[in-house]
């Protein structure tokens, strides 16, 4: 096997946890397929945790881990996003279970990144 086959073999819930703050504060965090973002701004139109980078024209999350209080407005803008034939490209995962709570275009809490 070549160096590089692994690629597609990132589990996304594994993702950013190394120097993650500790799941009884934050248990939930957000994975975000930016590469996928078509720059709709309809995440930052409902959920102050999102902003619409005018440089770039792809959207940014102020944070990825995120507590109860904040799980709402984020669900929301996983609901909103149009990108991806309306699937979206913002997930937010329940990190106690690794499941997605939104979208969750499946509706059985798979991870629908692709990357
Ligand atoms: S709603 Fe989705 S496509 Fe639109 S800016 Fe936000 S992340 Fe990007």
């Amino acid at each position: 096997m070549s160096d590089g086959d692994k690629e597609g073999t990132i589990d996304p819930t594994t993702i950013g946890e190394r120097d993650a703050p500790p799941i009884d504060e934050k248990p939930y965090k957000v994975i975000f397929e930016a590469n996928k973002c078509i720059g709709a701004g309809k995440c930052a139109q409902v959920a102050d945790n999102w902003d619409l980078n005018l440089e770039t024209g792809i959207a940014r999350p102020k944070q990825y881990f995120i507590d109860e209080d904040e799980r709402a407005q984020n669900v929301r803008a996983a609901e909103v996003c149009p990108a991806k034939k309306d699937r979206g490209v913002i997930h937010v995962i329940d990190r106690r279970t690794g499941e997605e709570i939104a979208p969750d275009p499946h509706g059985d809490g798979t991870v629908s990144v692709e990357w």
